[in-house]
């Protein structure tokens, strides 16, 4: 009857918690699987452009993991990323991203394109004094510019251990490599903290991107997050831009670069490059009008 009482501290019996647990170690075996079979391709990248918030231009790719689970068809990150992170996993996951996503920069720099990438940094990761070691081999075994990768971490991510982060930030930043702060405006830690970091980047939470058009709150903090940042010498990046009218805005408002389902969800790499093709064309073409509107 204790199990019904709900309080006094004493322990219910939840037995959809004990599901999720089981759920969860599941999750967790066919994740570990699917890292000993990378020749099996359920990990795979999915890359969603950055434009330059003025010109269109496309300036770089954020690379998206996506698992193709033979039963139960494709995941967001969402689904197993948070569960991946309870686990030593989700630095070995992280490694496989990084891989492919330094692998495709050569493959566009092989087509004569100088496109980024970003790949995310779990927590787990910025504590181990062995990334910057890895990321550099990786980089130099692929010829790719340091400059040319994008690391991106969250401000929680950082806090948790500041002084591992930011030496590890530092060995990293060394090498040439960017850091951008992830879901700007989430968490608990101040800019002024995060510069002395030494970032590169700030991309803006998409909470207060999504209908900034007619929340007059969102506005004030994305004009002053802007203009702080740039004061802090950071570019600037707006996710989650679903329509072109907050585009427009965002342009008004002088953010550099954004990122959101109005320009392309993410896609898998043949796919992008087909839409950075048909992109390209639109965009040499809106020239052209532009210039005949003179
Ligand atoms: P994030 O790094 O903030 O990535 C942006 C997320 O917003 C992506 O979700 C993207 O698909 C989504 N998004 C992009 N544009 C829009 C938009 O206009 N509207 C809306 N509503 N959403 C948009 P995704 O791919 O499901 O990833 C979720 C999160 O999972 C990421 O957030 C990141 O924190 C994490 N994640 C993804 N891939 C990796 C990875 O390879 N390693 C690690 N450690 N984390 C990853
Ligand atoms: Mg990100
Ligand atoms: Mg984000
Ligand atoms: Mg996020």
């Amino acid at each position: 009857y204790l199990a019904k009482g709900n309080g006094g501290g004493v322990a219910v019996y939840d037995p959809s918690k004990d599901e999720n647990t089981t759920e969860r170690l599941v999750l967790l075996t066919e994740l570990h699987d699917a890292l000993g079979r990378p020749d099996s391709d359920q990990l795979t990248v999915y890359y969603q452009p950055k434009c330059d918030t003025h010109t269109g231009q496309v300036v770089g790719a954020e690379a998206l993991v996506r698992w193709r689970h033979p039963e139960r068809g494709l995941l967001g990150a969402e689904k197993f990323i948070p569960v991946a992170e309870t686990a030593e996993l989700i630095t070995q996951l992280t490694l496989v991203v990084l891989e492919q996503a330094i692998r495709q920069a050569r493959v566009w720099l092989d087509q004569g394109r100088w496109l980024g990438v970003a790949v995310n940094l779990s927590v787990r990761h910025l504590a181990d004094v062995r990334l910057p070691e890895q990321v550099n081999e990786m980089l130099t075994r692929h010829r790719v510019p340091p400059a040319l990768l994008t690391l991106e971490v969250t401000e929680n991510t950082v806090m948790t251990d500041p002084h591992r982060a930011v030496a590890v930030l530092a060995m990293l930043r060394a090498g040439g490599v960017k850091i951008a702060i992830d879901d700007y405006g989430t968490g608990y830690s101040s800019l002024a903290y995060l510069k002395r970091l030494s970032v590169d980047e700030l991309k803006i939470d998409r909470s207060f991107i999504i209908g900034m058009t007619s929340d007059d709150n969102n506005q004030i903090i994305v004009k002053s997050t802007i203009e702080l940042g740039h004061n802090l010498g950071l570019r600037l990046v707006a996710e989650g831009v679903e329509d072109a009218e907050t585009w427009r805005h965002l342009q008004t408002l002088g953010c550099d670069v954004i990122q959101g389902f109005t320009a392309q969800p993410p896609l898998p790499a043949p796919e992008f490059d087909d839409w950075l093709r048909r992109w390209d064309a639109d965009q040499r073409e809106a020239a052209i009008v532009d210039l005949r509107l003179r």
